[in-house]
């Protein structure tokens, strides 16, 4: 079939759909296809050849269609010619979306929407019972997407943002999912979710790169993968759902999102919240889905499934070694053991207050969080003390340190679930020792072989390792990085030294002179991750991250230098 053949075939669809076709049709009688073929196999091929075959679409059942607008969808009307729904797919793509849509009713995005704690994990919404349903829905709302401008991507992932920035959600889920999973503090999860719908990055991240020269032009962009599989962790369980959400959709994507169980509630709560949104602005259906009982053996038919084109785990070590054994494109965001580094030049009343403040920021939860401390001898006294006048406890008794270590570490010499995420005063009271609320951080002083040294504990407890140099200090903070790669932060008025240790640790993230998470972007300039990859290489994720480099070439054309 040649493009004449597509225009006329086009044109006569176009002549019977009125005034909406007639800038297009205009002035273009309604020829017969030179092939002489009927319309129906015309267009029918025309689907066929661009990756719409009518089979597929009829299988799938859409239950939303093109509008006359590709920015919008209506409710499909059960028709008794298939042949309409064909024809609605073609006067989609040929109309374009060239003006903004003023008939579409979903179009005006300014309802409230609102889901209560009763529906939050009910079916509907996005919430489905089984995983095949949530990956088949998806499908279907991906290729309706991709006809959707890049306008109305922006409208979405907006959408998206202020959905949970408006009526008191943003307190509502911190506080909800502080509750469900038993950790945390949800003032800080105010903070970290609000970061996530401000700071994410829009379409705006997905530059496009144009090639030209004597044989023509070229352009490089990103496109999308398709439906994407998306784990998330108890740690930030809203947090990564809305960043992960704004960055797929913006790059093109449907989400389907595999909650960590014990911050069940609260995830479907965002997943509908969103999908209500995104329906008052025209959004296909079902762009951001996820199952009613997310389970271990539900991430596992998501990972498995063979609609599912890439994968992105935001979790622990084993999470992030499964998905990268798929064979998929898999994006791992795993464990980090951030270390801090302050020598003898540093600011040390400013260090003690950033280092207490990173350290017990959401009870330490951020993977990027503050763990262990590597002071310089010369300072270690002194920062120790400005620390303690911050709201840091410090236990000198050995024995208590024991007991301590009894209760946190489990037998597997990891983190006891129960204890992580939770407060310093909660931690102190398991072992007999009450103080206010205003004890942040408790320290101790370890050498560096101590489990708490070792471990990513996600408790606010923080031990300080002494080091006889600036560069023994870094040195030993490589090591306890363990070369995940992931966060570290230094004090230092030394600018070589800091420069030594950013070459050496080679993390994703370096804050210099400041608490953790203004390397989040909460007190730093620049956008904001909850996924940050260092096993994968990604490092930062951001739209691009989630989107495919494709290259189309016009040759010996369209270049004008
Ligand atoms: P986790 O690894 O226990 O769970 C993460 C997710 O993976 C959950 O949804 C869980 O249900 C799922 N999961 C875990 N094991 C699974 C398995 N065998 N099969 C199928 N699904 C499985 O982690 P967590 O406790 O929820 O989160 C804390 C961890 O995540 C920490 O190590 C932290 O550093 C890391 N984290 C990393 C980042 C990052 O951006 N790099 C961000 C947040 C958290």
């Amino acid at each position: 079939m040649n493009d004449k053949d597509i225009s006329d075939a086009v044109a006569q669809v176009l002549n019977g759909y009125g005034s909406a076709a007639a800038n297009i049709g205009a002035g273009t009688p309604p020829a017969q296809p030179k092939s002489g073929k009927p319309m129906s196999d015309l267009v029918a091929q025309i689907l066929a050849e661009t990756g719409s075959a009518p089979a597929a679409a009829e299988a799938a059942q859409p239950d939303h269609v093109p509008g006359s607008k590709r920015c919008c969808w209506s409710k499909a009307h059960p028709s008794d010619d298939p042949l309409d729904d064909i024809v609605n797919g073609l006067v989609a793509r040929a109309l374009g979306d060239k003006q903004p849509c003023t008939v579409c009713p979903h179009s005006a995005g300014s309802e409230a929407v609102a889901v209560s704690d009763e529906e939050a994990t009910t079916l509907g919404d996005g919430v489905f019972a089984t995983m095949d349903e949530a990956v088949a829905a998806a499908e279907l709302a991906q290729r309706q997407y991709l006809f959707c401008t890049m306008a109305a991507r922006k409208r979405f992932t907006d959408g998206i943002r202020e959905v949970i920035l408006s009526n008191g959600t943003l307190e509502r889920i911190s506080h909800m999912a502080a509750n469900d999973t038993g950790m945390g503090n949800a003032a800080h999860k105010i903070i970290k979710n609000r970061l996530a719908c401000e700071k994410t990055p829009g379409i705006e991240d997905l530059t496009t790169e144009a090639l030209s020269g004597d044989e023509g032009l070229t352009l490089v962009e990103y496109s999308p993968f398709g439906v994407i599989g998306a784990i998330c962790p108890t740690t930030n369980p809203t947090e990564t759902i809305i960043c992960n959400a704004i960055g797929m959709l913006a790059a093109g994507n449907a989400a389907v999102f595999s909650p960590h169980p014990r911050a069940k509630k609260v995830s479907l709560l965002v997943v509908k919240l969103i999908n209500r949104k995104l329906a008052t602005l025209g959004a296909p259906a079902n762009l951001v889905v996820t199952v009613q009982d997310p389970s271990i053996d539900n991430t596992n038919a998501m990972m498995a499934h063979p609609k599912v084109r890439m994968l992105v785990a935001t979790g622990g070590p084993g999470i992030v070694k499964t998905v990268m054994s798929t064979g998929k494109k898999a994006i791992g965001a795993g464990a980090g053991n951030p270390p801090v580094v302050v020598d003898e030049t540093a600011d040390i009343e400013k260090a003690a207050r950033d280092i207490v403040n990173g350290c017990s920021f959401d009870n330490n939860l951020p993977c990027i969080a503050e763990k262990e401390v590597i002071a310089v001898n010369q300072i270690a006294d002194y920062l120790i003390s400005e620390m303690q006048k911050c709201g840091a406890y410090l236990i000198k008794d050995p024995a208590v340190i024991k007991q301590l270590e009894g209760v946190v570490i489990n037998q597997k010499g990891g983190p006891q679930t129960s204890c992580v995420g939770k407060s310093a005063a909660h931690l102190l009271g398991l072992i007999g020792i009450t103080v206010g609320e205003d004890v942040k951080v408790i320290l101790t002083e370890a050498d560096k072989d101590h489990v708490f040294v070792q471990e990513e504990l996600m408790m606010p407890i923080l031990p300080v390792v002494r080091a006889p140099s600036v560069d023994d200090a870094i040195d030993l903070a490589v090591e306890l990085e363990h070369g995940n790669r992931h966060t570290a932060m230094m004090h230092s008025n030394n600018v070589r030294k800091l420069t030594k240790m950013a070459k050496l640790i080679q993390t994703t993230i370096f804050v210099k002179n400041g608490p953790s998470y203004a390397g989040l972007g909460v007190g730093g300039e620049g956008y904001a991750t909850f996924t940050i990859a260092g096993p994968t290489g990604e490092g930062l994720t951001s739209p691009k991250s989630f989107a495919r480099k494709r290259k189309c070439v016009m040759v010996e054309a369209l270049n004008v230098r």
